[in-house]
């Protein structure tokens, strides 16, 4: 039975399909490409995706695959302006892990398979229609058949030009930043290379040129190289081109090799202001593209998967109302309003091509990441630990939506084939006891001991607080998980 169609087999979707089967929901996986990625694509991911790959189940295969970066190195004006340091992040994963996307694919691939979804290749959405109780899409086969297909929800994971956003009529509103930029993945040698495990920006006269260290003694190389007409494409660059470019951005002493993958890009900041319209969601690149400085991207798509995989089982398992995924779109929509305006800040910053205004820049830098408090606040922002959802209609009491410390989470299983739960943190664990008893769909069965002594937490099946309330707050908690749990709501949103 398929419950979920999901469109597009990139990391989005692969991961939606992993969540969605692990909370046994019937999915449909499909991508219109013959394989997977083969190039290395986006290529960090930070603290919170690792740790919500924790509750996947699925962290530990991406720390053994990919390469720790403890920090990163700004050089600007011939002198090292600043290292901000990943190690300060509050999380168990205060690093950049380095992978390339191709093995974030496979990766991601063999969890969701270890769940029964294989990904249904050279199959693609060529249309669909929206009924009130479901979603009926046409897919055409490698063989030109062509098949109708319902399905209760469609997912729409199908990347920048998704066909599922078109299909919805859906502006995908921004702009284009105005440079060419070019990408390779090379080796590296010489005194001046960077060491094998940072993230190197040089911000030249001419523009930036940024290393990125890769898994297996390779190296990312990014840089801006002009701008070209609308319209007309520039040949992919040389290799003799990459080594002048390095030579004259970063110092002469750095000597490249070796180039798996020669290619130009243009970057666009643009986004839906809806994820959702009635039964067909959008997630990922489907939903927003930006600048990859920073490296958010894709890991802002997969925890827009986590975030609606478990709202989605909740309701398709009948635990919770449809009232439930009208908190979908607004939480995930202003995080990437937020990943598009930090992205596209830095990206401004490093692109500055007025002579003055780029010493002034250089001087700025040189004095702020000299500053603990402003590295500390760079790499927090980076690693995605401070998303939080304090606006969003699931959240109630002072300090909901924040994330909840995963520490205060740790054991709990990844719940294959299970069911999502809401955990009830209580200083009272006998009140605590008696509400999960009257909730036993939506709460897992034992309350745990609240942190505060005073406090009565609930937290989200992704680790973000739901309700939090002093003790005296019972009523509260019970109303909560009322309206949630009443499943002939719809669309009513806040939880009060
Ligand atoms: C050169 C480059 C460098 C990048 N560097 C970074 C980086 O450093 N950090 C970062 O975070 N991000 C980076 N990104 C962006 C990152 O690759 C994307 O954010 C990420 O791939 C988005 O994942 P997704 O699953 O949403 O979409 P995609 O990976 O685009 O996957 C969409 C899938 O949908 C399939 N599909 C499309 N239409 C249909 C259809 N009609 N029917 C069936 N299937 C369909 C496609 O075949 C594809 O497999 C980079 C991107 C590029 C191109």
């Amino acid at each position: 039975m398929t419950d979920c169609l999901i469109v597009g087999a990139g990391p989005v979707g692969l991961t939606m399909a992993a969540e969605l089967a692990r909370y046994g929901v019937g999915v449909r996986l499909i991508d219109r490409a013959p394989h997977a990625t083969e190039t290395s694509k986006a290529l960090v991911v930070w603290s919170r995706t690792l740790e919500l790959m924790d509750r996947m189940g699925c962290s530990q295969a991406f720390l053994e695959a990919g390469l720790r970066a403890p920090g990163a190195s700004i050089r600007g004006g011939g002198r090292t302006l600043g290292h901000p340091r990943f190690d300060t992040i509050a999380s168990a994963y205060n690093f950049a892990l380095m992978i390339p996307q191709r093995d974030t694919e496979r990766l991601l691939a063999a969890h969701a398979r270890a769940f029964g979804v294989e990904v249904e290749r050279q199959v693609e959405l060529i249309g669909f229609t929206e009924a009130c109780d479901g979603v009926e899409a046409r897919l055409r086969h490698a063989n030109g058949y062509e098949e109708t297909v319902q399905a209760p929800w469609l997912l729409g994971c199908d990347g920048a030009h998704s066909a599922v956003r078109h299909g919805l009529g859906l502006a995908f509103t921004g702009s284009a930043q105005g440079d060419d930029w070019l990408l390779t993945d090379v080796r590296l040698d010489g005194p001046g290379a960077p060491p094998p495990d940072e993230i190197a920006t040089y911000l030249h006269r001419d523009g930036p040129c940024v290393i990125f260290p890769i898994p297996n003694g390779r190296a990312r190389v990014v840089a801006t190289v002009g701008k070209t007409e609308a319209g007309h494409a520039r040949p992919d660059p040389t290799l003799a081109e990459v080594q002048a470019l390095v030579d004259r951005r970063a110092g002469g002493d750095i000597r490249v090799s070796d180039p798996v993958w020669l290619t130009n890009f243009r970057i666009n900041e643009r986004k839906v202001s809806e994820y959702r319209r009635g039964r067909v969601f959008l997630a990922g690149d489907a939903a927003h593209i930006h600048s990859p400085a920073g490296g958010q991207g894709m890991n802002t798509g997969m925890q827009d998967a986590v975030n609606l995989a478990w709202k989605l089982a909740m309701v398709i398992r009948g635990m919770a109302g449809e009232g439930l995924l009208d908190s979908y779109s607004p939480e995930r929509s202003a995080v990437g309003d937020l990943v598009l305006r930090n992205a596209g800040r830095l990206t401004d910053l490093a692109t500055l091509s007025n002579p003055a205004a780029q010493f002034a820049r250089n001087l700025a830098l040189r004095f702020l990441l000299g500053l603990h408090a402003v590295r500390d606040r760079i790499a927090t922002t980076m690693s995605e630990i401070e998303i939080a959802y304090r606006e969003s209609p699931l959240s109630h009491g002072p300090g909901a939506g924040a994330r909840w410390p995963p520490e205060a989470y740790a054991g709990l299983p990844p719940g294959a084939g299970g069911e999502p739960r809401f955990v009830l943190y209580a200083a009272d664990m006998r009140r605590g006891a008696a509400l999960t008893r009257r909730f036993p769909r939506l709460l897992e069965p034992a309350p745990r001991p609240s942190p505060e002594r005073s406090d009565l937490v609930i937290v989200r099946p992704d680790g973000y607080v739901a309700l939090a309330a002093r003790e005296a707050a019972w009523d509260d908690a019970e109303r909560y998980l009322s309206t949630l749990a009443r499943a002939d709501e719809r669309g009513t949103g806040a939880i009060s």
